[in-house]
């Protein structure tokens, strides 16, 4: 099916005078009618629910959703993006081991990658997005487990190469890891091009209306675990009865895993009612993604026009520089862009707060048109040395394009544009 109709029916399927809305089951456990039953579940927690930090029915019906919609075997929600990120990577990496990321990526997740991840002794090579395959094969180490990437980054909208990552990743036997936030699925499918694990902000398109904090994990159910460089998904789990992923579960080894020994862990699982909440969002993320990548290119468009403006970046200009990229990644540009305004921090500072319709907020994706002034908030603690090296010069600002009528977008634009002296 395509996906407007998987956003709209994937994960659920009622039957005979059942609830047509995916029911909210705000329940911590789960009834047996003897302890027989609940070892069983024990012994494979595949079979039923028994607990809701790992499993519950709301939340099960909107992986399924996700998963589908990623053309992946299955798909794993979590509490918030940042918590899928940290549990895709603990699924593969312990201390003493190492992954590949571009530099290029959510603040949040290079704070935990340069930081949080290695003071619990795995190590982070960060490498640039737009490194070629011979940088890239030059910076794996003998215990590098993976490689992590966006498709569309945040916030310097750089596009990855997924293909060619994908390549250099199984060259050496390790899976690619595509943060798929921005793009969403219904822009790019990263598991098309060679990608083995999907994960997502679900905060952001996903939900898009704002109402909601959470993440999901995709699994392509494609990798060889068995290549001898995963011994944790072949060999005998001492924390599950001694099972081995890959013997007990194949394909579904990754993700089963994830549930079983980390899920369990950490608890990272999201609220029945933050899932139903989601699903409302997942429902129209297809037709909503349409719109957001129309209003987006006439805004950039429109600003690149204008000669208040120093420069614009937005993946659907032509004069991009990852438009080929994104041309070949994505089917739309999604609705984020970038740009500076001449005069620095000071009249772009003055532009936002002239802003009418546009809300200052620190998030992207809202349904809402929204707006933000890095120098000033996500990067305040940078001085002007270090705010370069980010790539974020003080007169940046970000725009989240949302779903007023365009002629409203603009106008808004236009009288906070004009007001600058
Ligand atoms: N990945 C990307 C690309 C993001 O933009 C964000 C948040 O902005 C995250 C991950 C983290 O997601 P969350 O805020 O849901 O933890």
């Amino acid at each position: 099916m395509k996906d407007e109709t998987l956003c709209l029916h994937a994960g659920y399927s009622p039957q005979n005078g059942e609830p047509r809305v995916v029911p909210i089951i705000q329940s911590t456990t789960y009834v047996y009618d003897n302890i027989e039953e609940v070892g069983e579940v024990f012994d494979d927690p595949t079979k039923s629910i028994i607990y809701s930090r790992f499993a519950n029915p709301t939340v099960m019906a909107v992986e399924q959703k996700i998963a589908a919609l990623e053309g992946g075997l299955a798909a794993m929600c979590t509490t918030s993006g940042q918590a899928a990120i940290l549990i895709a990577i603990l699924n593969l990496c312990k201390a003493g081991d190492s992954f590949i990321s571009p530099i290029q990526i959510y603040g949040g997740a290079t704070n935990l990658f340069a930081h949080t991840l290695k003071r619990l002794g795995i190590e982070c090579i960060f490498v640039d997005c737009d490194a070629d395959e011979d940088t890239l094969n030059k910076a794996f180490k003998p215990k590098t487990k993976a490689v992590f990437g966006e498709s569309l980054s945040n916030p310097s909208l750089t596009v990855l190469d997924i293909e060619m990552y994908a390549k250099v990743a199984h060259a050496h036997n390790v899976p690619l890891i595509i943060d798929n936030t921005f793009a969403t699925p219904v822009l790019c499918k990263p598991i098309d091009y060679g990608a083995d694990i999907v994960v997502h902000s679900t905060s952001k398109y996903m939900d898009g209306h704002a109402v909601q904090v959470g993440g999901a994990i995709i699994d392509s159910g494609k990798f060889d675990w068995k290549n001898g460089n995963f011994p944790d998904m072949t060999d005998p789990d001492v924390t599950y009865h001694g099972i081995s992923y890959t013997e007990t579960y194949g394909n579904s080894a990754y993700i089963i895993k994830a549930r079983m020994q980390l899920m369990r862990d950490y608890g990272v699982y999201p609220a029945a009612h933050s899932a139903f909440l989601l699903n409302v969002g997942l429902e129209t993320l297809s037709i909503r993604m349409e719109r957001y990548c129309q209003n987006a290119q006439k805004v950039a468009e429109y600003l690149n026009a204008s000669d208040k403006i120093e420069s614009v970046t937005y993946p659907g200009l032509t004069s991009d520089k990852y438009h080929v990229l994104a041309k070949k990644y994505l089917k739309g540009y999604s609705g984020v862009i970038s740009c500076e305004i001449k005069g620095g921090r000071e009249l772009a500072v003055q532009f936002i707060n002239t802003l009418k319709l546009a809300s200052i907020e620190v998030h992207v994706a809202d349904i809402r048109t929204s707006v933000l002034h890095p120098a000033s908030t996500t990067h305040r603690q940078l001085n002007a040395e270090q705010l370069f090296e980010a790539g974020i010069s003080e007169s940046l600002v970000r725009i989240s394009v949302g779903l007023e009528h365009i002629d409203d977008i603009l106008e808004d634009i236009h009288q906070a544009l004009n007001s600058l002296s």
